[in-house]
């Protein structure tokens, strides 16, 4: 999530009625005290007390570097023509290419269908590419794919995994009724979706609550969240789909066991991309789907394929590709600790650029830095991740 979104959906939440007792949580250094039930009245459970996280560099498995695949006027979703053959454009992301992928494949299949062919090429083989595949072929259409590369290898598969459908999709600039009303729709197409890949085996889709922390209170800025040389993107979760998910609500000191001042509890869904990677390759082959290595230097190679109309899904690539310079890149690291089944909650720690989600193949630590917007540089910087690891380890004292 980034921090002045976050900033500014905190600025409009209102309290989920009804919730706060039931989800309060038993501060762990204090015993919880222990009222007796009015006379015929049976108490829920004790709430369970948060479990640990287990903060500490040697826990590290893995620290990758990505590049959003960002454009200022928005992802492009247009067909055009290129010779013999229709291309359909469908790249430029930004942050929210899992969070938007089913509702902007819809629009991007529309385009398909209007050619009237049932033969498709899908070029690309990451969140964007294989969800494309999958609303084709539920469309009826017979797909390929062609890739250089394909899920897990992927740049879709460094992602942090976050229902984050605003992150870095356009800039307020760009941000048109036009753009509104097609952003709106593939939201609100995508959360559909997404609901209803919940409880099927491996959890490729969880909602889970997180924990917002600051040192300040929450309608005052907190610095320090490696943003600050960013264009300023729209609020457009908060403007359009605000009755899609719960708010987040204030807790009070002992409603929550963390050593900060101020805390609010939110819900998201989390996208546990080792096996929702593995259901759509899985799913796209198991309806007749093939996939094929390969790799395009120039637009004019797509002539050599047998498909009449194909959609461009290559993210990042399509910068090289087509010598689209409206891909900007935005670094982005990430590293996972040793997975803790226990840990089923995320952490937001305002001003101390950490985010923190609690992911089935490990507990994933996010740090924004300075200098990341427009930066295609992915070398990783081990000392940024262990920095990371230390600012979540003060969160935990007694562990
Ligand atoms: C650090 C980070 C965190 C993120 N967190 C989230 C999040 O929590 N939630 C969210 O919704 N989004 C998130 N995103 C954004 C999301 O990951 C991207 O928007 C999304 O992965 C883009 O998918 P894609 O399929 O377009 O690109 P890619 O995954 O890059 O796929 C492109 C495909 O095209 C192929 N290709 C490229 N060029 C060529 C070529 N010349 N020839 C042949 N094949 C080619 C590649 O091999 C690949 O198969 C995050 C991104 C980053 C970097």
């Amino acid at each position: 999530m980034q921090r002045r979104h976050f900033l500014r959906q905190a600025g409009a939440l209102a309290a989920v009625a009804s919730s706060g007792g039931l989800l309060a949580q038993t501060p762990r250094s204090m015993p919880a005290p222990v009222q007796a039930p009015a006379l015929g009245q049976q108490p829920f459970a004790e709430p369970k007390p948060l479990a640990p996280i287990r903060a500490s560099a040697d826990r590290v498995i893995s620290v990758t570097v990505c590049t959003r695949p960002f454009r200022a006027q928005g992802p492009r979703i247009e067909a055009e023509r290129m010779g013999r053959r229709t291309v359909i454009h469908h790249y430029g992301h930004g942050g929210s290419g899992w969070s938007l992928s089913w509702g902007s494949a819809e629009r991007a299949v529309a385009l398909a269908q209007a050619t009237g062919e049932t033969e498709v090429a899908v070029i690309g083989c990451g969140a964007i590419g294989l969800t494309t595949a999958r609303v084709a072929q539920r469309a009826g259409m017979k797909v390929r794919i062609y890739a250089k590369e394909r899920l897990p290898l992927t740049r879709s598969y460094l992602a942090t995994g976050v229902w984050s459908p605003d992150s870095r999709i356009c800039t307020t600039e760009h941000a048109t009724p036009q753009f509104r009303a097609l952003w709106n729709q593939m939201a609100r197409g995508s959360f559909a979706q997404y609901q209803r890949m919940l409880g099927l085996p491996g959890d490729p889709v969880e909602w889970r609550d997180s924990y917002a922390l600051s040192d300040v209170p929450f309608n005052q800025p907190a610095g320090g969240g490696g943003e600050d040389d960013e264009p300023d993107y729209p609020s457009l979760e908060s403007d359009l789909i605000d009755d899609l998910r719960p708010h987040s609500q204030p807790l009070s000191a002992a409603q929550h066991p963390f050593p900060v001042p101020y805390a609010r509890r939110y819900t998201n869904m989390v996208f546990n991309l080792a096996a929702y990677g593995r259901m759509l390759m899985d799913d796209f082959l198991q309806d007749g789907g093939e996939l094929h290595a390969r790799v395009f230097e120039s637009p004019r190679q797509f002539a050599d394929l047998r498909e009449k109309t194909l959609f461009n899904c290559t993210g990042y690539g399509a910068r090289d590709l087509l010598g689209d310079a409206s891909i900007i890149p935005v670094r982005g690291q990430t590293a996972r600790l040793i997975p803790q089944p226990e840990v089923d909650y995320g952490l937001y720690w305002r001003g101390h650029n950490l985010n923190v989600v609690p992911r089935r193949d490990g507990i994933l630590v996010q740090a924004q830095m300075p200098g990341d917007f427009n930066n295609a540089d992915t070398t990783v910087s081990r000392a940024t991740t262990d920095a990371a690891v230390a600012q979540l380890a003060r969160l935990f004292p007694a562990s």
